[in-house]
């Protein structure tokens, strides 16, 4: 495979275009912001961590039968996906309350909330990434009414097999964001599940192992990021 012009550079991951027009090259960064770009900083080994993370999810969702864009990896930081038409809806799942949630509402920060609660944001940094109902996104053509049941289907999915995984590696998923895309017909989970769109907290001692560290000063990244991926990936600190 040939990586070829970029084609698209975010926050955090640049997209490349490949020799193979069905294919598309995901690279990770060590670059983040956060409270809509307004704070922004370089954290070393920090894109080789979440796309490990994010592979290692990636693939567990597929073993378990949900369809991602994910294909291969190319190198510690390089996933090929399949090409996707992007859904501009960022899927939030809640599972406890944390964030947003508890500035906007009157939710206590670590209330359970069961069931789960499924929220939609507007993908448009122009409009700061609004929330949006089910009316609003089909006002605006974003999904059609069929998609949109489907994708909240497959985020409930995703979220069970997702908490029982973390669980067995003592990690609680408070939230997380998701992103679809269209192929041939057919709703794909898109993007990356990673520390940089999931907030995971240590089951013993609650301590937050994701974006929040940054976000809120909360200590070392590039520890966090690594604690999550001994967690998740272990394979990649066996020495060869
Ligand atoms: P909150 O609404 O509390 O800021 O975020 C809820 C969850 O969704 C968190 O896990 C957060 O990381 C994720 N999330 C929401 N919006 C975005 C976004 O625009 N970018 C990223 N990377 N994550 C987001």
């Amino acid at each position: 495979m040939i990586k070829l012009s970029e084609l698209y550079s975010g926050k955090a991951k640049t997209v490349f275009k490949t020799d193979n027009p069905e294919k598309l090259i995901m690279e990770f960064r060590d670059s983040l912001t956060a409270f809509d770009g307004k704070k922004k900083s370089e954290a070393p080994k920090k894109g080789y961590y979440n796309a490990q993370i994010a592979a290692k999810l990636l693939q567990l969702l597929e073993e378990k039968g949900i369809k991602t864009h994910f294909d291969s990896m190319l190198s510690g930081t390089e996933m090929v996906v399949d090409a996707v038409d992007i859904i501009k809806i960022e899927v939030i799942v809640r599972n406890i309350a944390a964030g947003s949630l508890t500035k906007k509402y009157p939710f206590k920060t670590g209330q359970k909330l069961d069931p789960p609660i499924l929220l939609f944001d507007y993908k448009s940094d122009e409009h700061g990434d609004p929330m949006i109902n089910e009316d609003i996104a089909l006002a605006l053509g974003l999904a059609t009414k069929a998609e949109l049941a489907k994708i909240r289907k497959l985020a409930l999915s995703i979220n069970s097999i997702l908490i029982d995984y973390l669980d067995e590696r003592n990690l609680m998923l408070p939230d997380f964001k998701l992103e679809f895309g269209r192929r041939k017909g057919k709703i794909v989970l898109a993007d990356e599940i990673s520390c940089d769109t999931c907030r995971f907290w240590d089951k013993t001692t609650g301590e937050s192992l994701d974006k929040d560290v940054f976000r809120f000063d909360k200590g070392d990244l590039v520890a966090a990021y690594r604690e999550v991926a001994r967690r998740i990936v272990p394979e990649i600190f066996k020495k060869k």
